[in-house]
């Protein structure tokens, strides 16, 4: 079931369906795409009418950010709960690691993916890379080569926002792998950064745990609460407008 939130349709699931529903993609064998929209990213659609397209083009849209599990229940339509990239990438890891599938990492500086890579084939023994690129490429082509002659299972996209939903939406029907934007996580695979401790991610606290680390993000972030208020003020708005019926002008 998908649940529309301030403009994007999310597909209400737990993590534990996620995981479910992206390792059946992963099965099948289609391709497929996986957007985890945080709340910045649901204010970019906002402004941005071919973001938003590619955004809820895709195949599962997640909730990655406490802010829009919040901004849901403000509406009265509550997404069970959030369903973060960070956590859903390590699950069809696992899996494919298990089957002894492949994954291909593109995106973040020169240098990190191949030490996401090193650190990946260390966790996930069954896994097999398929190859890595960084995020700052000017030409694709000879990246596209690789993705067709190699065939990952899933190709990780750590280019950030809005050019890994963009480079999805551009690519979903050439290419046959599952895709899924994981923005700085090959920067946390590769040691780089690190995520907050579980505490905080559970109590809800990981934006602010991440500002304390890249303070650089507080002018991204400030704008963040306005998801709040706008779900409350499409709420009120819909309380106040009189309910469509049979006997009303507008049928
Ligand atoms: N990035 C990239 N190419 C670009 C712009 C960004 O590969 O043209 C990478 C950047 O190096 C970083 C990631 O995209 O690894 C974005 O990280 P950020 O923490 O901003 O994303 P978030 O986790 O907040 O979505």
């Amino acid at each position: 079931m998908k649940i529309p939130v301030l403009g994007i349709d999310f597909d209400a699931l737990t993590m534990a369906e996620a995981a479910e529903a992206a390792e059946a993609m992963l099965s099948a064998g289609q391709g497929g795409t996986i957007v985890t929209a945080n709340p910045e990213i649901l204010l970019r659609c906002r402004s941005d009418a071919a973001y938003a397209a590619a955004v809820n083009g895709a195949d599962l849209v997640f909730p990655d950010g406490i802010g829009c599990v919040y901004a849901s229940r403000i509406l009265g339509t509550p997404l069970p709960e959030r369903v973060t990239g960070a956590d859903l990438t390590p699950l069809l890891l696992k899996t494919l690691s298990e089957r002894g599938g492949s994954v291909f990492l593109y995106g973040a500086r020169p240098g990190v993916a191949e030490r996401a890579a090193f650190n990946l084939r260390r966790r996930y023994p069954g896994l097999r890379i398929a190859g890595t690129e960084n995020g700052y490429i000017s030409r694709e082509d000879g990246l596209l080569r690789r993705l067709e002659e190699t065939r990952p299972d899933l190709l990780l996209l750590g280019l950030g926002a809005p050019k890994q939903e963009l480079w999805m939406d551009a690519h979903r029907h050439s290419l046959r792998c599952v895709m899924i934007g994981v923005g700085g996580l090959l920067d946390v695979f590769a040691g780089d950064v690190q995520r907050a401790p579980e505490v905080w991610r559970k109590a809800g606290l990981e934006w602010l745990y991440r500002l304390t680390r890249q303070p650089r993000r507080f002018t991204r972030m400030v704008r963040l609460p306005g998801i709040l208020l706008l779900a409350a003020a499409e709420r009120l708005g819909a309380k106040k407008r009189p309910p469509k019926g049979p006997g009303s002008a507008s049928g």
